[in-house]
């Protein structure tokens, strides 16, 4: 007797952990945003907050921000997203310059966004480049390192090896546009989140403005939120940079 009750109790503690485990949510995707466009990000909170998906932004040009914009990122910061640098004045890494971007590009943009109460510790690459003398400096500051592509061969993005990586103490990654002007269709953006889910890996993706203009370096409110429901469809979470890598630098 008291066999079998023990044998239903471990029966119902596996199914529940079943249960459970079937409906956990795992993070793999970053979904990351570029440049300044404060403001039309923070009018999608609510948006990011319904299906509870975290995202990093990347700031350019941080002695631009108004005081209000600054607030709108802390508030952002708030919600669990992440604030990163890309840059002080957006400027693209060449084999001329690379000597001289770290001091003109990567410590004022890190000390500004220090003032303002950020802790920085993700780059992406203005223009989505660097060179590898410029990689190995930017390790010295950043524990994610983000560049950028598109799908240049006009199939599907799961076959772009790149764009996807794996958790570790630090990353240097490709990503994906998702912007308008890149027309991904949603079931190329599925194909490609089920297999970051498959091999248990981190899919990168990156757009600018969201809002409904369809201009270049938009993206819509409605695309992003198919892309949520897809995610959520999935039990996929949106992972920050810094929740990749633990944001410590070296
Ligand atoms: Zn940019």
């Amino acid at each position: 007797m008291r066999s079998s009750i023990f044998s239903l109790c471990t029966l119902c503690m596996l199914c529940v952990f079943c249960i459970l485990s079937c409906k956990r949510t795992e993070n793999h995707v970053i979904i990351t945003f570029d440049d300044a466009n404060v403001d039309e990000w923070f009018a999608q909170r609510e948006l990011f907050n319904n299906y509870n998906i975290k995202a990093t932004f990347f700031i350019t040009c941080p002695h631009k921000l108004t005081n209000e914009q600054i607030e709108k990122l802390k508030i952002l910061v708030n919600d669990g997203h992440e604030i990163g640098c890309h840059g002080l004045n957006h400027v693209k890494a060449t084999e001329e310059n690379q000597y001289q971007y770290i001091e003109a590009e990567i410590i004022p943009a890190l000390m500004i966004l220090s003032d303002y109460g950020f802790t920085v510790t993700s780059f992406a690459c203005p223009f989505g480049s660097a060179t590898p003398y410029l990689d190995s400096m930017l390790t010295n500051y950043f524990s994610f390192i983000r560049k950028a592509t598109y799908n240049i061969r006009d199939t599907l993005i799961s076959t772009y090896p790149e764009i996807y990586t794996h958790k570790a103490q630090f990353c240097n990654t490709n990503a994906m546009g998702i912007d308008y002007n890149y027309n991904i269709s949603m079931d190329n953006l599925e194909d490609a989140l089920i297999k970051a889910k498959q091999t248990n890996t981190f899919l990168v993706l990156y757009a600018h403005v969201i809002d409904d203009s369809n201009e270049d370096y938009t993206i819509s409110p409605q695309y992003l939120e198919e892309l949520f429901k897809k995610m959520k469809k999935h039990r996929i979470g949106g992972e920050t940079c810094r929740g990749v890598t633990g944001g410590i630098v070296k």
